[in-house]
């Protein structure tokens, strides 16, 4: 079975032809420029066929995107599969699910109005995942099994109390203020995946999922549900990212819209571009080059990694006492499975529950792997995302 992953952004596209049984990937790719003057990459992933990099290939809309992505796939020379007939269903990141979704769904006409009603929860991100859905119902047919994977959905189960803001209650119940959460594909994959390294069933664990890379979120997670995490209402919420905020003072938005002069749009594009490890270093978002910017003797950069560590070290204790227990933290995304350091530091300190590592295995890279120390009682595990692999997985199941 061959599955096509597809994640659409405003002005671009991610794709995955993958096959979820065995877990191969066959290409993958970027539409980039969709509506200005279209660049096209393909990256098939069986030896000798021939690599497009950000070619010219006009794309005024997402269909034609699509439509290039199709060609690429079955081209003669160079494609992976032989006709689109062998692509078998295609799964879509959507980011916002709202309340009406708690897990993947195949998608209806139906579903495709739920869909809309999520706008304005996500009024950049959601309006660009329908563009992608119609785009595939136009170049593939409507007969090809679609279906939605939703950022939010795998955090549907936290209760209220770890849901609601201390707002006024209405705030909730008439315009759905409350915490989403974000990134659900990948603390469901990695925690699938720790019970697998465990060889325990979810439902016996309590875990804590740090999904550390430029946008950053930690989760709680008992017996496989999600019972809290950091991001929010939106993902601005929870630790100071590459160039988000992450939590702050609500009040600090008054005072600093006064002193600089500033209308919300402006704040709110500051809290989310140019704060974070960006905003305190003033060196980048990337935290390879705070690394090394803090090595040449930047100290700025060095606190502003600080900060993040020590955030994400708040996170595990809290969740730790929300779960009353846990039984593995494990680290993914770009810091957290290459981060040794960000890794040492977050979890020196925490010896007291049970949390040590080992200095040797926290050095590998690029695997799954059990860092913990000698006689730990808690696992640390390190374990690379896969969030296509899942939404394959997801839309196999669902179109099958
Ligand atoms: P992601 O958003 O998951 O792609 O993660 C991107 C982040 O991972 C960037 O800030 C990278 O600097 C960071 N990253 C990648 N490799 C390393 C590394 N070896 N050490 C620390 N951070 C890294």
């Amino acid at each position: 079975m061959n599955i096509l992953v597809i994640n659409a952004g405003s002005s671009s596209l991610k794709y995955q032809l993958l096959n979820p049984e065995s877990g191969e990937l066959l290409a993958k790719g970027l539409c980039e420029r969709i509506g200005i003057d279209g660049k096209f990459t393909y990256k098939p992933q069986i030896e000798g066929k021939e690599v497009l990099d950000a070619v010219d290939v006009a794309m005024p809309t997402h269909s034609e995107a699509i439509q290039a992505v199709m060609n690429a796939l079955v081209d003669e020379k160079n494609g992976v599969v032989a006709s689109m007939k062998e692509i078998d269903a295609v799964g879509h990141r959507v980011v916002h699910g709202g309340e009406a979704f708690n897990k993947s769904v195949l998608i209806t006409d139906e579903v495709m109005k739920a869909l809309e009603d999520c706008i304005p929860l996500a009024p950049l991100h959601n309006p660009a995942n329908i563009t992608g859905i119609n785009a595939c119902t136009a170049v593939m047919g409507a007969d090809v099994p679609q279906v939605a994977v939703f950022d939010t959905a795998f955090h549907q189960t936290m209760p209220a109390e770890a849901f609601l803001y201390g707002l006024p209650y209405e705030a909730y119940t008439d315009l759905m203020v409350r915490r989403y959460g974000f990134h659900g594909t990948s603390h469901k994959y990695v925690a699938g995946r720790a019970a697998a390294m465990l060889g325990k069933d979810a439902s016996e664990l309590k875990l804590i999922s740090c999904h550390l890379g430029n946008g950053s979120s930690v989760t709680a997670i008992d017996g496989g549900k999600s019972v809290d995490t950091s991001m929010g209402f939106t993902p601005l919420a929870g630790l100071p990212m590459g160039t988000r905020a992450g939590d702050l003072d609500a009040g600090i938005l008054e005072f600093l819209m006064n002193k600089y002069g500033m209308d919300i749009k402006e704040m709110v594009s500051i809290l989310n571009k140019k704060s974070g490890v960006q905003g305190v270093s003033g060196v980048s978002s990337d935290f390879r080059d705070l690394e090394n910017a803090f090595k040449d003797g930047n100290d700025r950069a060095g606190l502003a990694v600080d900060m993040f560590n020590y955030g994400v070290k708040k996170l595990i204790g809290s969740y730790a006492a929300a779960m009353g227990g846990v039984d593995a933290v494990i680290f993914t995304a770009g810091v957290g499975e290459n981060g040794g350091h960000n890794r040492a530091n977050i979890t020196s300190g925490l010896e007291f529950m049970g949390i040590k590592i080992d200095a040797e295995k926290n050095k590998i890279r690029g695997e799954e792997i059990d860092i913990s120390a000698e006689g730990a009682a808690v696992r640390t595990l390190v374990i690379p995302t896969n969030e296509e692999l899942m939404i394959a997985l997801d839309t196999a199941a669902l179109a099958k």
